[in-house]
């Protein structure tokens, strides 16, 4: 069994909801016949993401998070990076600190989740964001090797080679319309589609990106669930994907659709329509089964 959990489902700038990140489970039997999954993979970690991880731990179903009355970082094992806006990877200073220092156990032995993306955003990562604050140790100045195993996905003809996890699911990135400096894909972004290879069964994960259903709907047609990204109001220049242009995808594609990454509006009652048009607005801390 494969399940995403997301953290938040807000906007960069949502103050209502946490930033859109999400916590992926692999389980032999799944929940509740286990108390904990087999393995753990991070679609991103945001300037909120420690804030969301210590309020999951308090959930049912998710206690295994907690190590007394902190987040227990040890449990995230893996760390997969769509690209470098601060909602995506602010979190990762918090969560590698506590586990160099609050959680090592004071006997040298520092845990190591695995940070996976393509070349690009690790390279990128370490030198323009995460070297600032993580290179200064007392007495020496560390790298990214220090705080992760590093699993740069490498590009082929066909794409980026894929990972997996539980060996049954493979994780496969593409590049994403997010920002555009002069062109289309020159500044890294990803989204990510996950398959059972038992099964054949797909899921699509946008990550950030303009509304491109184009580029998407092979995937997304495929999937048996989509996750997009989302902006409610319109806006000259988008770098998410519009409601509005949400709304011109197919009717079969959009009943399986959820959407997330949204701002505080969504309440509002010019939104309600998406609980009927889509599968909804993706919910905060709720345990989607992804594969059986
Ligand atoms: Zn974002
Ligand atoms: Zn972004």
């Amino acid at each position: 069994m494969l399940t995403l959990t997301f953290l938040g489902v807000g906007s960069a700038f949502a103050k209502r909801n946490l930033h859109a990140n999400a916590l992926i489970e692999s389980w032999q039997n799944g929940p509740p016949a286990q108390s904990e999954p087999d393995d753990t993979l991070l679609l991103d970690f945001g300037g909120t993401g420690p804030l969301a991880l210590h309020q999951l731990k308090a959930k049912p179903g998710f206690e295994y998070l907690a190590r007394g009355s902190i987040v227990d970082y040890n449990r995230i094992r893996r760390i997969f990076i769509t690209h470098q806006h601060a909602d995506h990877i602010g979190g990762l200073e918090e969560l590698s600190f506590m586990n160099v220092f609050a959680l090592s156990g004071g006997g040298g032995k520092v845990f190591k989740p695995q940070i996976i993306s393509s070349m690009n955003i690790l390279v990128n990562l370490w030198d323009t964001s995460l070297k600032g604050g993580m290179s200064p140790m007392p007495g020496r100045y560390a790298l990214l090797q220090d705080y992760f195993f590093i699993l740069a996905l490498r590009s082929t003809a066909g794409g980026y080679e894929p990972f997996q996890m539980a060996k049954q699911y493979e994780f496969e990135i593409f590049p994403t319309d997010h920002i555009r400096i002069e062109r289309k894909y020159d500044w890294p972004s990803y989204g990510v589609c996950i398959s059972d290879t038992q099964t054949g069964e797909s899921v699509f994960f946008s990550g950030d990106t303009r509304f491109d259903f184009d580029s998407y709907r092979e995937r997304m047609t495929a999937a048996k669930m989509n996750f997009h990204d989302t902006q409610l109001d319109d806006d000259p220049a988008p770098v998410h994907a519009l409601l509005s242009e949400l709304r011109t995808m197919p009717d079969d594609v959009k009943k399986k659709t959820y959407l997330y990454h949204y701002g505080d509006t969504w309440d509002q009652p010019e939104n309600d329509f998406v609980a009927d048009e889509f599968a909804g607005f993706a919910k905060p801390h709720h345990r989607y089964v992804l594969f059986e």
